[in-house]
């Protein structure tokens, strides 16, 4: 069950929720902005009501979880995402992230490859107030060819390593984020697409996060 009812008493602790994040450093305005504007609580069961706007990742159903607010500030702080972008996210989940990038002004493609997630989406009446996300039900290692190329790349799940139609489908000059799978945890990378043949990598901090596997379910 979902509750739709934003309360002043959410409101309040989104603001807080976003004074938590930039003291923790997250420094663009916009996803702050973001993050203030999104009622997550919708997002989750409402058994979840009282504490949606911790700073924790909580179930979703199907063994999945909704990204840490930090997690996902981080990320989209990284990704560099600007108005108009065209960014494909991989790992759907409960739509937080895609909506966090729609809000920005972002043009977003997300992909997951659980049907029952997909399906589940589907009947989630706060999504229509973002008409500019496409949802994608397939495996986000494949990417989605006939959309590309994308200005921006961001994998939500663990990636075992760079995947190479991914990396096909990024613009030159574009950026993906990932988090590469290194075991226990997983080390935040960012790559720039520098030309056809070359890529910039830089790492940053480790996350937690589900594996990204192969195939649809
Ligand atoms: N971005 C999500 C976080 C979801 S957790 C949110 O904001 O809620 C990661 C998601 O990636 C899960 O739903 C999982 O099913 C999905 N996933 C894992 N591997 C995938 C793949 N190869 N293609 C697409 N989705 C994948």
């Amino acid at each position: 069950m979902k509750n739709y009812t934003d309360t002043y008493q959410h409101k309040g602790l989104r603001k807080r929720l976003a004074a938590q994040l930039r003291e923790k450093g997250i420094r663009d305005e916009n996803i702050l902005q973001a993050i203030e504007t999104i009622p997550r609580h919708f997002f989750l069961d409402s058994a979840f009501d009282k504490i949606a706007y911790e700073d924790r990742a909580f179930p979703i159903g199907e063994g999945q979880t909704i990204s840490q607010p930090y997690t996902v500030a981080y990320q989209t702080e990284l990704l560099q995402v600007k108005k108009g972008h065209k960014v494909l996210e991989i790992g759907t989940g409960s739509i937080y992230q895609a909506s966090v990038l729609s809000e920005m002004g972002a043009r977003v493609f997300t992909i997951e490859r659980q049907k029952k997630l997909y399906e589940k989406n589907k009947s989630f009446i706060f999504k229509n107030k973002y008409p500019n996300i496409k949802f994608f039900f397939g495996d986000g290692f494949e990417g989605l060819p006939s959309f590309a190329p994308f200005e921006r790349i961001l994998i939500t799940a663990a990636a075992p390593h760079i995947p190479p139609k991914l990396l096909e489908q990024l613009k030159v000059g574009g950026i993906m984020v990932i988090p590469l799978d290194e075991g226990q945890k997983q080390h935040m990378l960012r790559i720039t697409k520098v030309s056809q043949t070359e890529i910039n990598e830089e790492y940053f901090g480790y996350f937690s996060f589900v594996p990204m596997l192969s195939g649809k379910k």
